[in-house]
């Protein structure tokens, strides 16, 4: 049990968030996740309105521990989100690739935290402007949608520390206790993990994703489609026709049109791994194992412990 910024605003056990992933964090993941002592998030960008209502109905079966929903601000119906999660009471919203002002103030007269995810220290300082309790600083090795700049968690977490007042959480490359102190130690309140959740029985990704993160190797995976919406992918055919587009100079409209529609849901949620889009992180060469997501809350912040205890002998 640790108190500190993080715990005490989400009113939970251990400063450890699981990602809002689309087409991965339903209701068992992310009610695992928060009854493991964790903050769980159901990634509601890929869910029509009627799924969204029934996985937060199913997530408040499922746990009595406070957990969220990531809403990203570009989805194509994001009222019906909004109305769902203010009937449904969700008690914390993590928003993210869109602008905070528009929703903030609405959800927070609601009574709802909100959490903004940001890849910058001026994206940061205009969520903080906009009202949100708490920032998301999400570095170049996390998965999925990703900044423009490139900035590494490393690089990314002293800055985004000094530029706010409100609690920090990072994100990008973590999936150990290690990685997890160390952003610790950058600055961070807590640490936001997505990749690293893939790997459990809860998730609803495809188990050929599941199995493919398992056997990836470093270097695996990279930025793609900087010209349109910048998403870090594991190389498959699906990313080479893209690369092989970006080399020859494509525009953006031509990589909309290889990209087509849906390549997320093929990927991810059906399991074509050939053609469909992969989103995972630089870390996915270090997970070996699918496990329980409560072990895996349980072994990343037994491990953080135990190392910093271990590197005060340094010093
Ligand atoms: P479901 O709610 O369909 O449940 C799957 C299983 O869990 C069912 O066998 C059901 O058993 C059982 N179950 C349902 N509710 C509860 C509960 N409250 N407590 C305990 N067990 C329960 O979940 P899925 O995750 O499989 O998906 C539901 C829908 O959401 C699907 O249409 C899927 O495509 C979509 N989905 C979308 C995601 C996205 O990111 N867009 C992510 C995950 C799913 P029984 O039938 O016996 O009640
Ligand atoms: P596409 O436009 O290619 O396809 C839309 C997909 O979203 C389809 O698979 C569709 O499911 C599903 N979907 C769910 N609700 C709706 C809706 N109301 N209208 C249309 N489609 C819907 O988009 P992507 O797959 O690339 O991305 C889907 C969404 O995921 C984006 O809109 C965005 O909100 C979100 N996203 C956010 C990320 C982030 O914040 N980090 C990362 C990646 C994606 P079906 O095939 O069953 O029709």
């Amino acid at each position: 049990m640790l108190k500190n910024r993080i715990t005490q605003l989400f009113n939970i056990e251990k400063p450890i968030i699981q990602a809002g992933m689309v087409w991965t964090s339903g209701w068992k993941l992310a009610s695992a996740v928060s009854n493991a002592g964790g903050l769980g998030i159901i990634g509601s960008g890929s869910m029509y309105p009627d799924v969204l209502e029934h996985h937060i109905s199913s997530c408040k079966v499922a746990t009595e521990k406070p957990y969220a929903v990531n809403v990203p601000l570009l989805y194509p119906d994001i009222e019906k989100h909004i109305e769902i999660i203010i009937k449904e009471k969700v008690p914390i919203v993590f928003t993210s690739a869109g602008n905070p002002k528009t929703w903030t103030k609405i959800l927070k007269d609601e009574g709802i935290i909100v959490v903004h995810v940001v890849s910058s220290s001026v994206f940061a300082q205009k969520a903080e402007a906009a009202g949100c309790d708490a920032i998301v600083a999400e570095g170049f090795e996390a998965g999925g949608h990703n900044g423009r700049e490139e900035t590494t968690t490393l690089v990314l977490i002293p800055q985004v520390k000094q530029a706010i007042s409100i609690p920090l959480i990072a994100a990008g490359g973590i999936a150990n206790g290690q990685q997890m102190l160390a952003a610790m130690v950058l600055g961070a309140d807590a640490v936001q993990i997505g990749s690293r959740f893939i790997c459990t029985p809860e998730a609803s990704a495809h188990s050929n994703f599941k199995e493919a993160i398992l056997s990836s190797k470093e270097g695996d995976t990279m930025l793609s489609m900087k010209k349109t919406v910048p998403v870090r992918l594991m190389k498959n055919n699906f990313f080479q026709q893209i690369r092989d587009a970006e080399l020859r100079g494509a525009s953006a409209e031509e990589l909309n049109e290889i990209l087509g529609r849906g390549r997320a849901k093929k990927g991810m949620f059906e399991g074509q791994l050939d053609e469909g889009e992969l989103e995972v992180g630089q870390v996915s060469s270090m997970i070996k194992q699918i496990k329980p997501a409560a072990d895996i809350v349980a072994e990343i912040w037994n491990e953080c412990i135990a190392e910093a205890q271990a590197v005060t002998k340094y010093f």
